[in-house]
């Protein structure tokens, strides 16, 4: 059944854009966005500014921030990852109200940051406590994993980062989080159980929220097997059909603060590109245009969840994480 409502005002918080990722550029730029926008009524995006060597992200920053004024009519929240900024070069960008994002893993790409790094950067920012997104899988873990399961097909892609590396960064994350009272937020979430964790702190701790996305609610692993399985490779990985029904229940349940698409589209000859080398396919699949219609077919329309809530999940929650609005 289509979507026979018109939404307004949906935010997107986690958004892919104008970047270069695992050395592609993204399919999409800010014209491509704005176009997007206007037809599907977004009203906002968080997206990622993350610092390369030759480019500081201050400067980054700001010539992306340019490129959206001039081509983007909806607002515009930043998440930035510094690579080689100290904090001291990095205190007037986050007094302009942007937050952090940080990854566990991605090692290879130079994203890489140990949990012992994070606690540093919560210690150096207790000050001002700008909220940490994460990206939580446990590398040590994952190297284990893959080392253990060659990538020889893209079904083994959910073998090589498996459930149990998200389980366990998430469990460190919080417990630094707890213990600096630090504000963080916890990026597409794809396992139950981690889930579950994250939940277990907020009761406690308000100042910790999260995010799942929703092909982690559509799909499962099988959709990585046939033809062209290879284009649907993202990270984390589609889980079991088990893990699956459980997310759907934990949303039902009102486990997660917002839904974000996590739109990170390739042009389709770079996916392809190493289809038989499965290990350089970059990972990343679009999702920004179908974040509310997809939510509202596959759960409204069947009585999993109300309208209300996926409202609350993609328009109204998010705008309070996002300091544009
Ligand atoms: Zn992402």
């Amino acid at each position: 059944m289509p979507l026979d409502y018109k939404p307004a005002g949906i935010c997107d918080f986690h958004v892919h854009i104008g970047e270069k990722i695992s050395g592609y550029e993204l399919r999409d730029d800010f014209p491509d966005l704005d176009r997007m926008a206007e037809l599907n009524g977004i009203a906002g995006i968080g997206t990622f500014v993350t610092e390369e060597s030759d480019l500081s992200l201050t400067v980054k920053l700001r010539k992306m921030q340019e490129k959206a004024k001039l081509n983007f009519k909806g607002k515009v929240h930043w998440h930035l990852t510094p690579v080689h900024t100290k904090t001291d070069e990095l205190f007037p960008l986050l007094q302009e109200g942007w937050d952090l994002k940080f990854y566990t893993t991605y090692r290879e790409s130079g994203l890489y940051c140990s949990y012992e790094q994070i606690e540093h950067w919560m210690v150096e920012l207790s000050d001002i406590k700008t909220r940490m997104l994460v990206h939580c899988e446990d590398d040590q873990i994952i190297t284990q994993a893959s080392a253990e399961h060659p990538f020889r097909t893209p079904q083994d892609h959910t073998l090589r980062r498996p459930e149990l590396a998200e389980i366990v960064a998430v469990e460190k994350i919080l417990n630094l989080a707890i213990k600096h009272t630090h504000p963080i937020h916890i990026v597409h979430i794809s396992s139950p159980k981690a889930a579950i964790l994250v939940n277990e702190a907020k009761k406690e701790y308000p100042f910790i929220t999260c995010e799942t996305a929703p092909h982690y609610l559509i799909y499962n692993e099988n959709r990585l097997s046939g033809i062209n399985a290879h284009r649907w490779l993202c990270t984390p990985p589609f889980r079991s059909e088990e893990s699956r029904g459980l997310l759907v229940e934990l949303l039902q349940d009102g486990y997660f603060d917002i839904l974000a698409s996590d739109h990170c589209p390739f042009k389709l000859e770079d996916k392809d590109r190493f289809k038989d080398n499965l290990e350089l396919v970059p990972c990343g699949i679009p999702g920004l245009e179908t974040l509310y219609s997809s939510m509202f077919n596959n759960f409204v329309e069947p009585g999993i969840i109300s309208q209300a809530s996926l409202d609350e999940m993609t328009i109204h929650k998010p705008k309070t994480l996002m300091s544009c609005f």
